[in-house]
């Protein structure tokens, strides 16, 4: 898939009948984000979520329309809508334990201790501080946040939203894997024009990239070279 960000007439969308129930449940969950902040947000387990929007009158308590949307988000079939990716989370509820995982500072982002923590410490060695980590760690919440606002962004194109983004449950973040970035180079980390930095380059040369998706993958994934794989 080249063209990720095109509508193809045999892409799948969501039914009718459920848009306004993704954009109240997208709206309750980006209020808990910016009620928590963005750091903590990022290793949010689901029941804690819910347990959030009890708590603060502001979020709101999930109804019951909303949180079976959400279980029902995590549970379809992504094969359904052309993701083709493995399903790595199984469990909507599993929390991810606060000794598994470390707050990487200045970056506002985690890594899980152990393997992903040691390499992103080799890489920082390798590299100095002209790298940095973009995304860590994300729950399934996170990931189910980034979903929705890419659903709602292709006005329900599931197809469309899954060649860009990993749809809940799928996401190797939510078991290791993580993006670095040029330092100061901001969203532009997150284009083509990463791949050509002098700071990619390096990472090529010391054998970092190991692409998860390759660039015309089957599997109808976007190719992403700031991805570093660990898992
Ligand atoms: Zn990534």
């Amino acid at each position: 898939m080249t063209d990720f960000g095109q509508s193809y007439a045999t892409d799948a969308y969501i039914e009718r009948e459920k848009y306004p129930v993704l954009i109240s449940s997208f709206r309750r969950i980006d209020c808990v984000q910016s009620h928590m902040g963005h750091g903590n947000f990022n290793v949010l387990g689901f029941d804690e979520m819910l347990r959030y929007g009890r708590r603060y009158s502001s979020v709101g308590e999930f109804t019951q329309a909303e949180e079976m949307f959400l279980e029902e988000i995590f549970t379809t079939d992504a094969k359904r809508y052309g993701f083709m990716g493995k399903k790595v989370i199984e469990e909507l509820t599993a929390p991810i334990p606060e000794k598994d995982r470390k707050k990487i500072g200045h970056t506002g982002h985690f890594l899980y201790r152990g393997e992903s923590e040691r390499l992103y410490k080799k890489l920082q060695q390798d590299l100095g501080t002209g790298i940095v980590l973009t995304s860590g760690i994300r729950s399934v919440v996170k990931q189910t946040h980034l979903f929705l606002a890419k659903s709602i962004q292709s006005e329900g194109n599931l197809s469309k939203a899954s060649r860009s983004l990993s749809p809940p449950g799928h996401s190797y973040h939510g078991v290791g894997d993580f993006d670095v970035g040029k330092t100061g180079f901001g969203r532009k980390n997150f284009t083509q024009a990463f791949a050509e930095t002098e700071e990619f380059r390096k990472l090529v040369d010391l054998g970092y990239v190991d692409i998860r998706y390759p660039r015309d993958n089957m599997l109808g994934v976007r190719y992403e070279p700031w991805h570093i794989k660990v898992v």
